[in-house]
């Protein structure tokens, strides 16, 4: 007899066999689910449309380079369920999680959740834009005081949400302690651009102190990724590296494949390679980025 259906996040959790699974109280989960009641050591996990992948590696490139002992993966390379089947010999576990993987994540609570963005992407899978929106949010449902959410301060949905949140219009509430950063110096939030700067608020010892980045000379000097590096200091701070330490790897970052990755220079042109950008969220990014530098571009998709 089924005493369990654990769903891989490709399948659509509205299918006729999980509505009959569920009728005869069987219950349905996805991995994330699953993984609450056997994964060891501090969770932080990263979702928005577009940046995970960047984001989840930089934040394991940064731990390492604290000393830490890290698994990165999830939505991304090695499956979540993998790592936990072996000895989980990790002490943090950093996870790419999609939408569809948070749909079915129960009581899944990272220790510090990162979201990104929020632009239009898998619509046909989707009642409304709101529902992809809600499940994003998602990432933050199970989090406690103590915990964590790094989110952009600067996206308008993200912010959107917040506001129906504080007005206690959600059908949760965000517990963990929301870290924003945003790509203007003047806003006050835990992080902020700086010209070439990251400019983080941390809590130390002796209260609040503004610590600097540079990411001038480091492969994460341009937009997005300048958003992307603000992230990902920002979680990795919440989890104890140090300045020193995070400002050695940003500078060894290697960014990943297919993701803005200039091709060549003909003529004055640079190409690049950004057929990662799968979405109009990825691609807009990706042009606004090119124009912030002054440059001709041409696009290789
Ligand atoms: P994901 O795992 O969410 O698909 P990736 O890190 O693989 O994200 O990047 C995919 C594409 O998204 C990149 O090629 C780039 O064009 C775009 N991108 C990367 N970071 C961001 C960001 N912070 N905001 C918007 N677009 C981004």
């Amino acid at each position: 007899m089924l005493k369990l259906a654990a769903v891989s996040p490709g399948v659509p959790l509205g299918i006729a066999p999980l509505a009959a699974a569920r009728q005869k109280g069987i219950p349905v989960v996805g991995e994330l689910a699953l993984a609450k009641d056997f994964l060891q050591g501090t969770l932080v996990a990263v979702t928005g449309t577009n940046g995970k992948s960047t984001v989840t590696t930089l934040i394991g490139d940064l731990l390492r380079g604290s000393g830490k002992k890290v698994f990165v993966g999830g939505n991304l390379g090695t499956p979540l369920a993998e790592y936990l089947a072996g000895p989980q010999e990790c002490e943090v576990v950093v996870l790419e999680v999609s939408s569809f993987q948070l749909d079915s994540a129960g009581e899944f609570r990272p220790r510090v959740g990162v979201l990104l963005n929020i632009t239009p992407d898998h619509l046909d899978r989707y009642a409304s834009y709101e529902a992809y929106v809600d499940s994003k949010m998602s990432l933050f449902k199970n989090q406690q005081p103590g915990d964590v959410a790094v989110v952009n301060g600067d996206d308008p949905v993200i912010a959107g949400w917040l506001g129906k949140e504080a007005r206690q219009h959600s059908p949760w509430s965000l517990r963990g302690e929301i870290r924003q950063y945003s790509v203007c110096e003047t806003t006050g939030r835990a992080g902020a651009l700086s010209g070439t700067k990251v400019r983080i608020v941390a809590e130390g010892e002796a209260g609040k102190k503004t610590e600097e980045y540079e990411l001038a000379g480091t492969p994460l000097d341009q937009a997005p990724n300048t958003e992307n590096a603000m992230a990902a200091i920002l979680a990795v701070r919440a989890l104890g590296c140090s300045p020193a330490a995070i400002q050695q790897s940003l500078a060894g970052f290697a960014p990943l494949p297919h993701r803005l990755s200039l091709v060549d220079e003909i003529n004055g042109i640079s190409y690049y390679d950004d057929s990662k950008a799968t979405n109009i969220g990825a691609v807009y990014s990706a042009l606004g980025g090119m124009k912030q530098q002054g440059k001709r571009f041409g696009a290789w998709f």
